[in-house]
């Protein structure tokens, strides 16, 4: 995976910046929790939404068993139908086809329609490398491009920009992509729109090559599938003469019967809506409508590596929706460019890391971007369970272990930075195997626990900056135990029972002082 959030620090890092800025958590709030509420509500309106959720689910797993074979069929029915198809291994390889493919046409600008495949390989820098111009045609993506800025919501990708900030960027930047914005903008939405419409209508109507991405390709008749509110993606779909189409290859299903499940799921549960209000379906090319020419770029780019996870490859089942994001509490505070990639809140912390490896203090901290709450799972309309991934990720990150990188199973080493963390694990798990040491250690750090610290020193004092050191009891429940229960009545289980010693020590039945005696708990039975 590539992308232009390389060199991004590590989420903890960008994430404390990110929440001190007061405008971005306003904007994010008010956003997200807009969303999720008209989402919430869409989807209480169907009966059976549990069933059609389990049916996306099933329908991804069973086509990413055999993910080869459909792979196969869309290739050979997309060939049928006057398509080219091309097999891309990562970003670099991508970025040089569509590169190629552009330049064979001869002209030096496209439109596009948002992708998160192209944002996810760098697509629009690679071209403007070679000297050829991307002009997202998407509103969100629009704000984003013009304001020299990234990405940081699957579905609103200008979420943390609010109206004024977009009527800023709108007046300022406009006239250097094409047509100027209008004589005294203001913030309305209505208005905003028209600018953008005004702007974007002379792209659509004088670029010769389109490049998009897809959210479905069905294996059976090699038709790609582009879901959308706005209508720009139609545009680039249909009047450019070249299209040329970026996709993972997760995103193929077998059959038009499966794409109906998520035809059902993707706008309830992204923007609220019961149907998107455009379906754009195409397959290769049809003399006299729309492109002649049809170029299926198939990107692997870490998602075979994924596959090979048992525990991680429910990732890729993402339709990308996004509701997991505009529920999540992690997301809403830090927003989305602290994850440093295209996809970010809790779809970003397992993604990301997986695709491109568990290589490097970005993907190493992006399995701790949550709280484990589990939001995300609940609303995932393909029941990704997010917090297993998270989880299973972090232990990785510990522990290490086995990894398919690149194609060849490798052995993680374990995180440099979590050696203070195995040490404790190490030392915790000797005192549970050797209960004597385990009890004289209870013991000193009761009779020393007016001298603990309230802050940790060391290695844990990051742990310890927020969050209060646990209080050391005056007595340990296995002295409590023996000392209450212990010696008398023979119902101490441990080795210890009826040989206890020290302060307090049963004297013998029924002569325990205290109130919790096991006559008294007798009494209260009865
Ligand atoms: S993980 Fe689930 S909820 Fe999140 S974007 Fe993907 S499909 Fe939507």
């Amino acid at each position: 995976m590539s992308g232009t959030y390389l060199g991004m620090p590590a989420f903890p890092r960008a994430a404390a910046t990110a929440t001190r800025d007061t405008r971005l958590r306003a904007n994010l709030t008010h956003a997200t929790h807009t969303i999720r509420d008209k989402r919430a509500k869409a989807v209480a309106e169907l009966d059976d939404w549990a069933q059609l959720r389990a049916a996306g689910a099933a329908v991804k797993d069973r086509t990413l068993r055999r993910l080869d074979h459909y792979l196969e069929q869309l290739e050979a029915a997309v060939t049928a139908a006057g398509g080219q198809v091309h097999w891309a291994l990562d970003a670099d390889e991508a970025n040089r086809i569509v590169t190629r493919l552009v330049r064979e046409t001869g002209e030096s600008e496209v439109v596009k329609v948002k992708s998160m495949a192209t944002q996810e390989i760098g697509l629009n820098e690679a071209l403007a490398g070679a000297g050829i111009r991307a002009y997202e045609t998407d509103l969100a993506e629009l704000i984003v491009q013009l304001g020299h800025d990234l990405p940081s919501h699957i579905l609103v990708p200008a979420i943390h920009r609010n109206r004024s900030e977009i009527r800023d960027i709108f007046r300022r930047e406009m006239a250097s992509w094409g047509r100027p914005a209008p004589e005294g903008l203001g913030d309305s939405p209505a208005e905003l729109a028209e600018a953008a419409r005004l702007h974007l209508r002379e792209k659509f109507l004088s670029a010769k090559v389109g490049i998009s991405g897809a959210n479905f390709m069905v294996a059976e008749t090699g038709t790609l599938v582009v879901v959308e509110s706005e209508g720009n993606g139609r545009m680039c779909l249909t009047l450019p003469e070249t299209l040329i189409s970026v996709v993972g290859i997760e995103k193929v299903v077998p059959s038009w019967q499966d794409l109906e499940i998520f035809l059902q799921l993707l706008p309830r549960s992204s923007t609220a809506e019961r149907m998107n209000p455009y379906t754009s379906t195409w397959t290769g090319t049809t003399d006299g409508d729309g492109p002649q020419t049809f170029h299926l770029v198939l990107l692997d780019n870490g998602r075979t590596d994924t596959l090979a996870d048992t525990v991680g490859r429910q990732a890729l089942r993402c339709i990308r929706c996004s509701a997991c994001l505009n529920v999540c509490p992690v997301y809403e505070r830090a927003g989305g460019h602290a994850y440093g990639s295209p996809y970010p809140g809790p779809i970003g912390a397992i993604l990301t890391p997986q695709l491109r490896g568990l290589a490097g203090p970005l993907e190493e901290s992006l399995p701790y971007a949550s709280s484990l709450c589990g939001a995300c799972y609940e609303v995932c309309p393909v029941a990704i369970d997010i917090p297993e991934v998270l989880v299973h990720l972090r232990e990785r990150v510990v522990q290490g272990g086995p990894v398919t990188l690149g194609g060849t199973r490798t052995v993680l080493q374990p995180a440099k930075g979590h050696a203070a963390e195995r040490a404790a694990m190490r030392a915790v798990g000797w005192a549970f195997d050797h209960p004597g040491a385990l009890r004289a250690g209870m013991r000193l750090a009761a009779r020393t626990r007016r001298l603990h610290p309230r802050r940790l020193p060391g290695p844990g004092r990051a742990w310890s900056r927020t969050r209060d050191v646990p209080e050391v009891p005056a007595e340990s429940f296995r002295d409590w135990w023996q000392r209450t229960r212990g010696t008398s009545s023979g119902r101490g289980t441990s080795s210890e029972s009826g040989t206890s010693s020290g302060p307090g020590t049963s004297s013998g039945p029924g002569t325990t002082s205290g109130p919790d005696t096991s006559s008294e708990r007798r009494g209260d039975v009865k």
